[in-house]
């Protein structure tokens, strides 16, 4: 693990930072066909960072007809995979080169701790290009067990032109995961950010011109939702969506591709993940810090946070109590400091989104145990306290509803079953996690829960080797591991009729 500089050195980085201002089309940097740009704000100051090209429908037609046309004339897409590897191994190179310059740009543009965009982000983006890259010329294509008149082979062919659409919670990351391994398989890639976090997104376009991707295979549309990111939904050459954010945007995604030509759709939604801690739960002091990190991290603005707290009612209050302790080490700060482990909301609509939420909670009878305020109103920028609820019961909004900031339902439960039922009442099956020193009970629970991912005494590990994604409105495809690669790409069954006469 490389070791973080000071907060002197980032604050000294940003100021000779150069921001990436322009779309990235067929390998050259312009500006929207409109003219159009929009601004891009520090959410630690409220400041402006940037003023960034906003592309539209027509940037978008520009883009698919640069993607199609690299994926037809095979630059890329007739790569031996080896090389496509080769370069996808040389982008994460370049990108780990550029680390903390990447951090910087994605700590200024989201709030983000640097600690966290330095020690947990980049080393995932870098991973997820080595990773795909080392993987790519391995994957092997099948022949059938037919009878012996014929073969059947089952071989694997890039969709075309892959759209992603990504969120801004983890901008860079959450385009990786996509990017990555449809780029892996031989696909022409448009990159759509979120309006909120351009900038990574930006960069890397122009890291992966460095890294021998060529012009077209990569380009990087910044724009808003309902224009760039409808247009991409709806476009008629655009083959396979792949789409990281709300369950309510991803339904739309679902009525342009019905709305257009049918392309493949894959939805990684949101989230109202249950952490479930039993009274013979090993160690109720790590839960307890689990617990607070599995709902403040990057502010709450993580899919599969840990929102909905189940705790067994005898140990309930002495475990309230630990988990205030915990928050209460988790207090936002500057997120260019090192020691900040707790940055700003991404923007004022969502602080005054999350705020709304604790309004509902109060007015529903909750009980309001820590923080439901905003913080360092003084710096301009958007920070909320640490929050924690007790006394919800799963019928109530804030037991419902995904907030994506950092407050926390505690439900309490007696009986196993009653455990079960609480957690599984959820529209949302992304993450969940059971602490308990009982196997079988660990096991069962396991089995029966409706979620993507369960983690039994732990909660939030990962790694490139393993899928995520949803069950019921968290979505469905999944990112990472070779399950990945299976999205991008299509199966082809060939027949070879072999004449049996000499
Ligand atoms: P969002 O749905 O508002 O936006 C996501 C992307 O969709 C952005 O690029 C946005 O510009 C675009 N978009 C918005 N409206 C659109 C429209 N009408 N047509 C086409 N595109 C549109 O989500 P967000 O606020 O950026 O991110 C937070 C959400 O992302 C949360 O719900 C969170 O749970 C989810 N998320 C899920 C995962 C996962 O892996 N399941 C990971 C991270 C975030």
């Amino acid at each position: 693990m490389h070791s973080i500089p000071e907060k002197g050195y980032w604050y000294d980085l940003a100021k000779q930072i150069k921001f990436p201002e322009q779309i990235l089309i067929n390998g050259e940097w312009c500006d929207a066909q409109s003219g159009k740009r929009f601004s891009t704000i520090n959410p630690a100051t409220g400041a402006v960072l940037a003023s960034v090209a906003e592309a539209d429908a027509a940037d978008v037609d520009r883009a698919v007809a640069s993607a199609r046309k690299a994926f037809i004339d095979g630059r890329w897409s007739e790569l031996p995979p080896r090389e496509r590897g080769r370069r996808l191994i040389a982008l994460a190179n370049l990108i780990e080169k550029q680390r903390e310059e990447l951090a910087l740009l994605e700590s200024l543009d989201v709030g983000k701790p640097i600690r966290d965009s330095f020690h947990v982000d980049l080393p995932g983006i870098v991973r997820t290009f080595a990773w795909h890259g080392e993987a790519v010329d391995k994957v092997y294509d099948q022949i059938a067990p037919t009878d012996s008149g014929s073969i059947g082979m089952i071989t694997r062919e890039p969709l075309g032109v892959v759209a992603a659409v990504v969120p801004w919670n983890f901008p860079l990351e959450m385009a990786a995961w996509k990017v990555a391994p449809a780029l892996a398989m031989g696909n022409s890639v448009i990159l759509k950010p979120a309006e909120q976090s351009p900038l990574t997104a930006l960069r890397l376009g122009e890291l992966a011109l460095e890294a021998g991707i060529p012009a077209g295979v990569l380009n990087v549309l910044p724009g808003y939702g309902p224009t760039a990111g409808k247009a991409l939904g709806l476009h008629p050459d655009v083959d396979c969506l792949a789409f990281t954010g709300s369950t309510e945007v991803g339904k739309y995604f679902l009525q342009y591709s019905a709305q257009s030509n049918m392309k493949r759709v894959w939805l990684e939604c949101g989230g109202k993940s249950p952490n479930i801690v039993f009274a013979d739960c090993p160690d109720l002091d790590a839960a307890a810090e689990a617990a607070a990190i599995a709902i403040f991290f990057n502010q709450g603005e993580v899919c599969s946070a840990g929102s909905r707290l189940l705790v067994e009612n005898s140990v309930r209050e002495a475990f309230i109590d630990k988990v205030v302790a915990a928050g209460k080490d988790l207090q936002p700060g500057d997120p260019l400091d090192p020691a900040t482990r707790i940055g700003a909301i991404v923007s004022d609509d969502q602080l005054q989104r999350v705020m709304g939420y604790v309004d509902t909670a109060t007015r529903e009878g909750a009980r309001l145990r820590m923080g439901g305020g905003r913080l360092r109103a003084e710096t301009g920028g958007y920070y909320m306290a640490p929050t924690i609820f007790d006394g919800v019961t799963s019928s109530m909004t804030i037991a419902q509803e995904e907030i994506f900031g950092p407050v926390l339902a505690v439900i309490g439960f007696d009986q196993e079953d009653e455990a079960l039922q609480i957690a599984n009442d959820s529209i949302y099956g992304l993450g969940a996690a059971v602490w308990t020193r009982n196997i079988d009970r660990a096991h069962r629970l396991a089995k029966k829960l409706r979620a993507g991912t369960v983690w039994i005494n732990s909660y939030e590990e990962g790694d490139a080797t393993v899928p995520f994604g949803g069950f019921k409105q968290s979505g469905f495809g999944r990112d990472k591991s070779l399950h990945a690669i299976d999205k991008y790409c299509d199966l082809k069954t060939t027949w070879i009729h072999l004449n049996a006469a000499k």
